[in-house]
């Protein structure tokens, strides 16, 4: 692998809808500074969907939350970076502008239905009200509503239960409920912060097909965050494995559970990383735990946790190493002569 600056390995892509660039965040209280993300780059390129796996803790929700701006107002700062869509920087955006970006462009999936819809609203209402907010061209009330049926539909939902309440709905038709209002606009970017993790093991299946069809034929771009192995093989065409705030490697899906090389990191998650045509399981533990982010470890966050660690690991933060789009970022990488 050759060794490379993050600006450099960051061109690899050239139809790219959003590039991250050195992201960081941090949650900030009288008492604490909390290294949320620390520098971290990634791009998704048009239809292309990214999975961002990693242990509870690693950064990937703030990540989402900060795309998206909607970190706590008073406490989460994204302190430096850029997170450009299309170009425009979202980091500099003024909130009223960003309201009309999310929704519009940008959607997100949460964990828990429950958490995303308004239990005193019926369904159609909900998805009339986001159709509504970004209305720009102004079509008539029967057009939108013709719309509300039309996405119930794409998400297998029978039009004539518009007027029924959320809790009349089981939790997997409750997220396909979301997703049909996180898709009402057409965004070309969705994030779905572990959008199965809440439901039955069978509706998973049945919702993450939803999401693989509706990707397919809406062209829309994803970010896929999850802990689930099965979700990455089945989803995404990329991987980036993250840790207390940092990506430590990325790369296809092939790359991830096939390539020559890996981090110890990802391969302690994935167990000896599975063959992407063996059944996947859920990340395997590791052991010892996630530093603490008001006072990360110097050299190489992994180090206190990582069987191959030696005297630089602890010294000096490793280098980044790529070679055809596989970036991993630890000093045991055997360098190319
Ligand atoms: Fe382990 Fe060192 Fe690589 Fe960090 S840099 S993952 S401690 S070998």
């Amino acid at each position: 692998m050759a060794e490379l600056t993050q600006t450099q390995e960051l061109r690899e892509n050239q139809d790219v809808l959003l590039e991250i660039n050195n992201l960081t965040v941090v949650y900030k209280s009288d008492e604490e500074i909390v290294h949320a993300v620390n520098g971290i780059s990634f791009q998704v390129g048009v239809k292309e969907t990214i999975g961002l796996v990693g242990e509870t803790g690693a950064g990937k929700t703030t990540t989402a939350l900060s795309i998206m701006r909607l970190l706590p107002e008073r406490t989460g700062f994204i302190e430096g970076g850029e997170i450009l869509y299309n170009g425009m920087d979202l980091v500099t955006k003024p909130q009223n502008e960003m309201r009309m970006i999310r929704g519009s462009l940008i959607s997100m999936i949460f964990q828990d239905p429950m958490t995303s819809l308004n239990p005193i609203m019926t369904v159609g209402d909900q998805i009339y009200e986001s159709l509504e907010i970004h209305n720009t061209d102004n079509k008539t009330r029967q057009q939108l509503d013709e719309r509300v049926n039309e996405l119930l539909t794409l998400v297998g939902i029978q039009p004539r239960r518009k007027k029924e309440f959320p809790h009349q709905f089981s939790g997997g038709m409750k997220q396909r409920i979301v997703i049909a209002i996180a898709l009402a606009c057409e965004p070309q970017l969705l994030i779905a912060d572990e959008p199965t993790t809440a439901l039955d093991v069978t509706i998973q299946a049945q919702v993450l097909d939803l999401m693989r069809e509706l990707k397919e034929k809406l062209d829309t771009s994803m970010i896929m965050i999850t802990h689930d192995l099965g979700v990455v093989a089945e989803t995404c065409d990329k991987v980036a494995i993250m840790y207390a705030g940092e990506i430590v490697e990325r790369g296809s899906v092939e790359d991830i559970f096939e390539g020559k090389q890996h981090h110890p990191y990802t391969e302690g998650l994935f167990g000896a990383i599975p063959n992407l045509e063996e059944e996947t399981d859920r990340l395997s533990p590791i052991d010892g735990l996630m530093p603490n982010p008001t006072d990360l470890p110097s050299g190489c966050k992994f180090h206190p946790r990582c069987k191959y660690c030696m005297d630089i690991c602890r010294e000096q933060v490793p280098p980044v190493y790529l070679e055809d789009g596989h970036m991993i970022a630890c000093h045991l990488v055997v360098k190319e002569d």
